[in-house]
């Protein structure tokens, strides 16, 4: 008998995902924030290596844990829209929808769904990739580099070309106090995608060894820039052997989600995008831009996609 998509429940499990990704970056901030906040503006520069160290670690502990809960949600989603299990790093015989709402509501720390307990039938092959640790260990370190080490030493070269004197002790403060900011903010926004990509690449990988899944979508979070409303409005991308990257930017929360159906339903926002999209009538990024940007009630982008 044909399964029918359980869409309303897809579109729970697909929002408390979103914010669940979201959250672990929003984590991954706040210990880098406590890490940062030990050292001194005029210490940062002798304590690279240390620092560098601990924004690894930090990465990879929230980058871990965003692959989990990924699988949780590929492998909940599936079943939801096909009435069928995939086997890899989770799966447990007998699983059921109660089962695999159980693991979902785990790694998201909160209840959003229940299910049967009925045994659903099984894909054994595991479409999920293993982890690649030693990349996402160099895509951190540069991330490090361009966002930490490199503005201590320009930062280090503007003081030194200043020099102290110049500076009343409050202009002082405030210069470093500025630059501090700049360094939290710059480098947990790229160490906050790095942990979100553990995810995303999880299911943009998945969904090319699964001949179940038929594409993705964008979920962008609650106030999406410009680009990323863009790629919402788009709505499925179906899958072909070059399947475009995603495009997530630092400071951005949108998810892939993995479509198993035809019958998939598109989450409330993209449809809202799309409405955008076709009332601008057409133009360049730069006037997109302009004119998402002027749309009443719409929070400024967080941060435009560089
Ligand atoms: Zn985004």
């Amino acid at each position: 008998m044909a399964w029918t998509p359980r869409s309303a429940e897809i579109l729970r499990a697909v929002a408390a995902y979103q914010l669940a990704q979201e959250a672990l970056a929003a984590d991954f901030a706040a210990r880098w924030a406590e890490v940062l906040a030990t050292v001194e503006a005029r210490e940062v520069a002798s304590s690279l290596d240390e620092l560098s160290t601990q924004y690894a670690a930090t990465v990879r502990e929230s980058a871990a844990a965003s692959r989990v809960l990924s699988i949780a949600f590929y492998r909940l989603v599936r079943a939801l829209e096909t009435g069928r299990v995939i086997g890899g790093p989770g799966y447990r015989p007998g699983a059921s929808l109660g089962s695999l709402w159980a693991d979902f509501n785990k790694a998201t720390g909160k209840r959003t769904g229940s299910g049967p307990s009925t045994p659903l039938p099984v894909d054994t092959r595991n479409p999920f990739p293993a982890e690649d640790l030693a990349r996402e260990a160099r895509r951190a370190e540069e991330s490090f580099r361009r966002e930490v080490a490199d503005r201590v030493a320009r930062h280090e070269r503007e003081r030194a070309g200043r020099g102290s004197a110049a500076l009343d002790d409050a202009e002082l403060v405030a210069w470093e106090k500025e630059f501090l900011e700049s360094l939290k903010s710059g480098s947990a926004g790229a160490g906050g995608m790095l942990v979100q990509d553990g995810g995303r690449d999880m299911i943009h990988n998945a969904l090319q060894n699964d001949p179940g899944a038929i594409g993705y979508y964008r979920k962008t979070d609650a106030s999406p820039c410009y680009f990323c409303a863009l790629m919402a409005s788009r709505g499925a991308v179906y899958k072909s052997k070059r399947t475009a990257a995603f495009g997530a930017h630092p400071h951005c929360h949108c998810q892939a989600v993995p479509i198993f159906s035809r019958r998939y339903q598109l989450p409330a926002e993209n449809g809202k995008y799309a409405r955008l999209w076709r009332d601008f009538g057409g133009g360049s990024l730069a006037d997109w831009r302009t004119y998402y940007k002027g749309q009443a009630g719409r929070s400024k982008p967080k941060r435009p996609a560089e």
